[in-house]
């Protein structure tokens, strides 16, 4: 649908048709409850992230430096839940950090900086980024507060997909991996090569300290372990983690953060190196299993 539409109409006509998209699938999923996970605050030595569920599946996160109460959003679709949150949490938002242009991730961005009082710096890798002021490239840099962020660029599901690596003292890392990685899973090759997701997966998130908490941009996990489950048969590490996720989903609670350990542990596309997973894809080599197990997964019905 979105391939078909941005080919032929002009843009403003597909950010519309693309909301309109996302809401009804977002009422048929959610019903009038409203969201699809409770909202869930994970602290850390010096952060707090908030983990807020937004549209069917998406994920926002209000990340607020504990000393200096300053904030930063990561892809704000729904700017209302996250104004509530600022506001709660009596934080100072300064900054949007955007992982990918897609509407489910950057459509909020303008709306967001009209409602904000304050001037709100907008990252991202990508010029089609709604509001953008701050164009990133690989490893740039900049701060929340005492948070140090550094940008990984890991085009592939878009051209222009960046992840975010946060430091701060005495604490895990963590990461914020948008539609590059999912809890056992990652995004379609929409824009790039199989090449290209083995760099991000393996050469540049692989290489994080297996502590980094993992935070993704959508709820996914249940059907990626399923797809997990059918390409690493002998992995009893994927059946715990399928039995803890579905205990999670059953509770209304999200199954991030996982850890960079946890996703080379059980995340076939992290794992494409291994003899057990390049057999499955019928091949010898990690970039051409990526390719296919990519492939099979567009189609897998679980
Ligand atoms: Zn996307």
């Amino acid at each position: 649908m979105f391939t078909f539409l941005s080919t032929h109409v002009p843009n403003s006509v597909v950010q519309f048709a693309t909301a309109a998209y996302f809401r009804a699938q977002a009422r048929l999923n959610n019903g009038f409850r409203g969201f699809h996970s409770s909202q869930v605050t994970i602290k850390l030595n010096s952060m707090k992230i908030q983990i807020l569920p937004a549209l069917s599946d998406n994920y926002m996160y209000l990340i607020t430096d504990e000393h200096s109460k300053e904030a930063a959003v990561v892809d704000p679709v729904e700017p209302d839940t996250v104004l509530q949150a600022v506001q709660t949490e009596g934080a100072r938002l300064t900054k949007i950090l955007t992982t990918h242009h897609h509407w489910d991730h950057a459509g909020g961005n303008e709306q967001l900086v009209k409602k904000f009082p304050g001037p709100l710096q907008v990252f991202g890798g990508d010029q089609r980024i709604g509001a953008l002021t701050n164009l990133v490239k690989d490893n740039d840099t900049f701060d929340i507060g005492n948070i140090k962020v550094q940008c990984i660029f890991t085009p592939c599901h878009t051209t222009g997909h960046i992840c975010y690596y946060l430091n701060a003292p005495g604490q895990d890392p963590v990461v914020f991996t948008g539609d590059t990685l999912f809890v056992a899973g990652c995004g379609r090759f929409f824009e790039g090569t199989a090449e290209q997701m083995h760099t991000a997966l393996i050469e540049k998130l692989g290489r994080l300290p297996d502590n980094t908490q993992v935070f993704c941009g959508h709820e996914y996990t249940v059907q990626n372990l399923k797809f997990a489950r059918f390409v690493d048969r002998n992995n009893p590490e994927v059946l715990k983690k399928i039995e803890w996720a579905d205990a999670r989903r059953k509770n209304g609670l999200p199954t991030v953060p996982s850890t960079i350990a946890e996703e080379k542990a059980v995340n076939p596309f992290m794992r494409v190196m291994l003899p057990e997973i390049q057999n499955h894809a019928e091949c010898n080599s990690s970039v051409t299993a990526m390719h296919n197990l990519r492939k099979e997964k567009d189609n897998f019905t679980g």
